[in-house]
């Protein structure tokens, strides 16, 4: 479901029995509330790692702590494959974007993702 407002991704909230739900973005909750909404975020979403032909040794590392895989596998994703993970939920995907962010390496996440 979509806000009409904004047309972000709405987010199902379950409170005493009722779904309602809400949007991340427009509506008007205290930041630390809209910081704890992410665990009622019932979608799954899914990462990609896009490929790049200018990176450094420390995306390799960075790379290859993510996917627990060596160097060399590293760099076939980052110049060749890219790499899908599972569909995850909000918290793992938020995880994962910091990650990703703080290593400065290209990401794709479907649907939309608002954390
Ligand atoms: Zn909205």
């Amino acid at each position: 479901m979509k806000c009409k407002k904004c047309n972000n991704e709405m987010i199902k909230y379950v409170a005493g029995g009722d779904v309602e739900y809400i949007c991340p973005v427009c509506d008007e909750e205290p930041a630390t509330q809209i910081d704890n909404l992410i665990e009622f975020d019932s979608n799954q979403y899914i990462v990609k790692i896009l490929t790049i032909s200018d990176y450094d040794k420390s995306m390799l590392k960075i790379i290859s702590q993510i996917c627990g895989c060596n160097f060399l596998e590293a760099k076939r994703i980052l110049e060749e494959t890219g790499k899908e993970f599972k569909p995850m939920d909000a918290l793992e995907t938020r995880n994962l974007k910091k990650k990703l962010e703080e290593g400065k390496v290209q990401y794709d996440i479907s649907p939309d993702f608002n954390w």
